[in-house]
């Protein structure tokens, strides 16, 4: 059977604004999740997914490594904590599905340390470079953080009328009553 395609939540939908919940590795509906995350992806060719962006409160996120070698690209965090960053902070040109359309410059830790339930237990991974940048950015979803609240003040008011154009359609869609819930 083939995954469905979730929609992606924009910004101003309330479920990029709560903290997910851990869920468990061996339940079948975390794998229907995984899969759903996956094709969500696919079609629309980004680097990384949490599941928050589809409206779905678990801790569960996708990134993609491109530095990996091929058929190791895909790594799946389920209940991730990232226990440690490290490096110095550098700047680096961020996008987000939740944004359409919006990239900026994020200033984060270089690598980032992370523990997850895979499918044989706890596992950690220390990624540097890309991977390490949307680790951070995926899992800051799972507690409701948005790479918009790492900018400044006054970079954040420039981009005002693009965040009100993402919350215009979100609120019109919830107004003709399109989705259900949150
Ligand atoms: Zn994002």
């Amino acid at each position: 059977m083939k995954a469905q395609v979730a929609r992606i939540r924009r910004y101003g939908h309330g479920c990029l604004r709560r903290k997910a919940r851990p869920v468990d590795p061996a339940d079948p509906k975390t794998r229907v999740l995984l899969d759903t995350l996956w094709s969500t992806l696919d079609s629309d060719g980004g680097v990384g997914l949490a599941a928050p962006q589809i409206g779905c409160l678990s801790r569960v996120v996708i990134v993609v490594d491109p530095e990996r070698p091929r058929g190791r690209r895909k790594l799946e965090l389920v209940n991730p904590v990232i226990t440690k960053t490290f490096g110095p902070r550098v700047p680096f040109e961020e996008g987000c599905l939740s944004f359409p359309g919006l990239y900026t410059m994020v200033w984060r830790n270089q690598g980032a340390v992370v523990t997850y339930d895979g499918p044989k237990g706890k596992c950690t991974l220390r990624e540097e470079g890309l991977a390490g940048r949307i680790i951070q950015h995926e899992v800051d979803h799972l507690d409701g953080v948005l790479f918009v609240d790492h900018l400044s003040g006054w970079k954040k008011f420039f981009l005002l009328p693009r965040l009100i154009s993402y919350v215009m359609f979100e609120f019109w869609r919830k107004v003709r009553g399109k989705e259900r819930g949150g």
